[in-house]
């Protein structure tokens, strides 16, 4: 059995066929946004995808589902991007009727965050376990959670919503409307904006960051700062301590409420490895009892960079009777 995945991502859409093992046959990439309308998306998707599926080699009657993975806010029910974030001003998309109209298959969809605990939960390492938490902060933060075995959906599809938990109500605004949420403390957009501000308020911080982007406070990213922290730099250090400090807190939210096996963190844990994970452990204690703590094992994500296509892939096995050859 073949499947179809679409990972929608912020700035390219992959497309892939795969068997039910995760074992991808074919894999092509096109600039998700620019388009002016609709139509010109539909286009190249449509053109996109039927050159996968002819690349692929696989008979069409062996392919028997889609699956779409994108970024929130979304509606699995109603099958709509509600705003996709790489073409603003448009809402609703119908993606799943537009798939399903050039492909005449049935199309599945979930958002980035859910469709990669659930390609972590069937083709991860860490596939055996029966209560997982995916966390990823790069540009804001998305959550998924498998709990007993089953993916958290939420009655409205919100379920696993990670990044908009409250640290502190007081807290710098976030775009959700609301105040401090995790997302504002820890989302890799919102941390370089931070940063920025800091350091364009007050001259007189002296850090390597600003050596670093030549000047140019809009070229500070994560890796920047990321990279002053590794260096020692007494301002990157201090402020990475305060991101790990916040990252520890809604970590330490989600072992006592979840009680899961493991929590794999993926882009900024992933790039940056121990001077993520080490830090983190350090702190967790306060945030969390030792039991549970104990008994979850965190680690970056085991797909790696086959993440993307995988969640796809993932949503349109997880409609799916599981094959008994798995
Ligand atoms: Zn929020």
């Amino acid at each position: 059995m073949y499947v179809v995945g679409i990972d929608v991502g912020g700035t390219k859409t992959s497309v892939c066929v795969s068997d039910h093992t995760g074992k991808i046959c074919t894999q092509q990439r096109m600039v998700s946004g620019g388009d002016a309308s609709l139509a010109g998306y539909e286009a190249r998707l449509s053109t996109l995808l039927h050159a996968v599926i002819k690349e692929s080699g696989v008979d069409r009657a062996d392919i028997s589902a889609a699956g779409v993975s994108a970024p929130g806010p979304l509606s699995v029910k109603d099958g709509l991007l509600l705003a996709p974030p790489n073409n603003p001003g448009w809402f609703d998309v119908p993606i799943v009727a537009m798939v399903r109209n050039m492909l005449d298959l049935p199309v599945y969809m979930n958002n980035d965050a859910n469709a990669g605990v659930l390609a972590e939960q069937r083709f991860g390492a860490y596939h055996d376990c029966q209560n997982i938490i995916y966390l990823t902060f790069s540009t804001g933060m998305g959550g998924g959670i498998i709990a007993a075995g089953q993916l958290v959906q939420g009655i409205t599809d919100m379920g696993g919503e990670i990044g908009h938990q409250i640290l502190d109500a007081a807290g710098p605004p976030c775009p959700c409307g609301m105040r401090g949420c995790f997302e504002v403390y820890c989302g890799g957009r919102n941390v370089e904006l931070r940063l920025r501000d800091m350091l364009a308020a007050d001259p007189s911080i002296n850090t390597l960051l600003r050596q670093r982007c030549d000047g140019d406070l809009e070229r500070l990213d994560h890796a920047m700062f990321a990279a002053a922290a590794r260096d020692g730099d007494p301002f990157a250090v201090a402020q990475w301590d305060a991101f790990i400090e916040r990252l520890a807190q809604g970590i330490g939210n989600l072992i006592m409420i979840l009680n899961p096996e493991v929590i794999l963190l993926g882009t900024i844990a992933l790039h940056e490895g121990d001077l993520v994970l080490k830090p983190l452990r350090e702190k967790l204690p306060r945030y969390t009892w030792s039991w549970p703590l104990q008994a979850c094992r965190i680690e970056t994500t085991t797909l790696g960079k086959r993440l993307g296509d995988l969640a796809a892939v993932a949503v349109a096995l997880s409609a799916q009777p599981v094959p008994s050859s798995l």
